[in-house]
């Protein structure tokens, strides 16, 4: 099976749509740009057209170059801002800022990416918070094709703040077994040829081969990688296809489904921010 990550993100959205119809105040999203990164440029219009589907305010404030301090300031502004529900930082920032004093600024209640310390935090100790949009598109979708997760061995290849940790605490809190890999892990073919679930979120093209994979695993291939052909994930998915039970393709697996847990992370924000 080929995971229709469009489709989720269609039947996600229209749960969305309803649930902002039944708080019936102004959404509003701010995303921080400082350069102009060509892919910073797609997946903030991406962020935009789907804000404006669903009827959430989106305002872009972009810099050519800033400080850290004066990130901060702004931030911090936002912050205060009744009428601002979620913020949001767009990464890579240029080296010259400090991302963790920016990123730790977003207040908790409006950090709709789920990155400060305090909301990784939350998601580790099992406390309510925002948590990353790839992390919960990627757990979602075991609900979307009837995968019980339980007991399940599953390795999470990547350890970034962004998804493989989060994924991992995710899947962890489904009661799953868990396996993170990172580069410093030896014989990474031994580890997730015994998977179960493997889901790789580490930006190389082609690292996972069928040789990887145990005959009848699920496969999400996170990975996003330009090439000369186009886009592709971090799998062989013409190769890994026929062995596995389900893989998502790239593009149109785990992307659709980042952007629709921002929209989700976004109404999330709103309730935690006028929680009673
Ligand atoms: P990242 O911050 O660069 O992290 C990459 C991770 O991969 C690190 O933990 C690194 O280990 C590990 N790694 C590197 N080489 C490895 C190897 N040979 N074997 C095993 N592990 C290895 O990247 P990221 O932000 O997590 O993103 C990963 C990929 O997902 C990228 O292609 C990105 O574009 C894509 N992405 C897609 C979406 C989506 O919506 N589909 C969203 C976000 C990111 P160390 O920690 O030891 O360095």
């Amino acid at each position: 099976m080929i995971i229709d990550g469009k489709q989720i993100q269609i039947k996600k959205k229209n749960e969305i749509v309803s649930l902002i119809k039944d708080i019936s105040a102004e959404l509003k999203l701010v995303v921080i740009q400082v350069g102009d990164n060509s892919a910073s440029n797609i997946y903030i219009k991406n962020k935009k057209k789907l804000c404006e589907e669903v009827g959430i305010n989106f305002e872009l404030l972009k810099y050519d170059s800033t400080s850290t301090s004066e990130l901060v300031s702004v931030i911090n502004k936002l912050n205060s801002d009744s009428s601002v529900t979620g913020i949001l930082v767009q990464l890579p920032l240029p080296e010259s800022i400090d991302k963790d004093v920016v990123i730790n600024t977003i207040s908790p209640l409006k950090d709709v990416d789920g990155l400060t310390t305090h909301n990784i935090g939350a998601l580790f100790s099992g406390k309510e918070g925002l948590y990353p949009c790839t992390a919960m598109g990627i757990v979602s979708i075991f609900d979307e094709i009837g995968y019980d997760l339980e007991g399940s061995n599953v390795v999470v290849v990547g350890r970034s703040k962004l998804v493989g940790l989060p994924a991992s605490g995710l899947l962890l809190k489904k009661n799953a077994t868990v396996t993170l890999c990172h580069s410093k892990t030896k014989n990474l073919k031994e580890v997730t040829s015994k998977a179960d679930v493997l889901v790789v979120a580490v930006g190389k093209e082609k690292l996972i081969t069928s040789n990887h994979v145990k005959n009848g695993a699920i496969v999400i291939d996170v990975g996003i990688n330009r090439t000369e052909k186009g886009l592709c994930g971090d799998c062989d998915f013409d190769n890994i296809l026929n062995k596995c039970k389900a893989i998502t393709p790239v593009p149109g697996g785990v992307g659709p489904l980042t952007v629709v847990y921002l929209l989700n992370n976004i109404v999330k924000a709103y309730k935690l921010q006028n929680k009673e």
